[in-house]
């Protein structure tokens, strides 16, 4: 197998070996990072032979793009692991409705990494395009086991790697690139924030998410994000968020609430009887004193479970005075989960319980539902098949 460019000490050895200048390693670095290629043979800044050799010895992603799956606000990409797992990553567009109606859903097969499907600029109107997300997968499955999520069912495969995370990101910025081409001033289009609320518990994978966070807010030889446009979601993995402070990697927290009590969160997300909501609460606010950040505290909306009035006051009171963002969540109901949606009636009257007492609430809109890319929420009939068959 080829080595990963992405490890800085596989691109120096090759660069001693082959004598090139540290202008040329740079030169390479920033055809990766900024001019967001993802084959040697676009790198023209560099020569022909040079780039053959690098294709000769290295590759560039870590994982495998397979199959592109299109709708109007989100592409879904899914990568082959060189293991041979399944995972994914979203693209979310934040677009108008009128902006929405003329696009369609559509699925491409990636024949090969070096051709593109022909047909892949035409789906999108080219229209200006803003606050692009990328949401990350962290694991292949999720040792969590939350009672409503189907990826929870899949269990855990493994970690992802610092490069396969990377990958994920490099491919994206190549992809909006290929795409929409260049903005009107001539910059190119990229990734501006990144979630980690793809498959797996970002925080039990400390050290490989910790180390691709490092290259999305590096300058040179990264992708230059703001750490506050870098979100990582967890189910309330207190050591996670204990190591976030001592790290000082001030990201953004989204919190996998889900319940405002003990025993109903215990019911829904196994992990709450190893960490509690009062020291995870606790815990939350050293996060708040250090970092100022507003905390998403995801909720989801299960209907006769999560959804009754009496919930919502205790969310309420469990939130007051903590500076708190409350995400709403239908649940997306499938067959593999005998649970159910709570009624929009309901979820309006939950928002309503929770807006007279102060708290900011929003219900996530279709952002990531149609294709399943929800938190929590993730299926792929294909994936979950084939991972629970194993
Ligand atoms: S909801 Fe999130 S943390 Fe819970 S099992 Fe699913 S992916 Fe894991």
């Amino acid at each position: 197998m080829k080595q990963s460019i992405l490890n800085p000490n596989n691109l120096q050895t090759f660069a001693k070996e082959h004598k090139l200048q540290p202008f040329r390693v740079k030169q390479i670095i920033q055809e990766i990072y900024d001019n967001q290629n993802i084959r040697f043979e676009d790198m023209t800044t560099l020569s022909k032979d040079l780039r053959q050799q690098l294709d000769e010895n290295f590759e560039i992603l870590s994982i495998i793009p397979e199959t592109i799956l299109e709708s109007e606000d989100n592409i879904k990409i899914w990568f082959k692991t060189h293991d041979n797992f399944t995972i994914e990553a979203v693209i979310l567009f934040h677009r108008s409705k009128h902006e929405k109606e003329s696009i369609k859903s559509k699925v491409h097969k990636v024949e090969s990494q070096n051709k593109w499907p022909d047909d892949l600029t035409t789906l999108w109107p080219d229209r200006p395009l803003n606050r692009i997300t990328l949401c990350v997968s962290s694991q292949i499955g999720c040792p969590v086991n939350c009672v409503f999520c189907v990826t929870g069912k899949l269990g855990i495969k493994r970690d992802l790697t610092r490069n396969e995370i990377i990958s994920q990101l490099l491919f994206a910025n190549n992809f909006i690139k290929t795409k929409f081409g260049k903005k009107d001033d001539q910059t190119l289009r990229a990734v501006r924030n990144v979630v980690f609320m793809g498959m797996g518990e970002p925080l039990i994978n400390y050290q490989n998410v910790k180390k691709s966070i490092e290259i999305m807010i590096a300058q040179a030889g990264g992708f230059s994000l703001g750490k506050r446009h870098i979100t990582i979601s967890t189910a309330g993995i207190i050591p996670g968020i204990e190591q976030l402070i001592k790290d000082d990697i001030p990201v953004k927290l989204a919190i996998s609430l889900h319940a405002p009590n003990q025993k109903l969160r215990e019911e829904l997300m196994p992990i709450a009887k190893v960490y509690t909501l009062d020291k995870l609460m606790k815990t939350i606010d050293d996060y708040v004193k250090v970092s100022d950040n507003r905390i998403f505290y995801e909720y989801i909306m299960i209907k006769n479970k999560t959804d009754k009035p009496e919930l919502a006051t205790q969310l309420a009171d469990l939130l007051h005075g903590r500076l708190a963002h409350v995400n709403l969540i239908p649940y997306n109901m499938n067959p593999a989960i005998k649970l159910e949606e709570s009624d929009e009636r309901t979820i309006r009257a939950f928002k309503d319980i929770l807006e007279k007492k102060g708290i900011t609430v929003t219900i996530r809109d279709s952002l990531g539902r149609d294709l399943k890319s929800a938190c929590g929420q993730l299926w792929y009939e294909k994936i979950a098949n084939r991972h629970c068959e194993e």
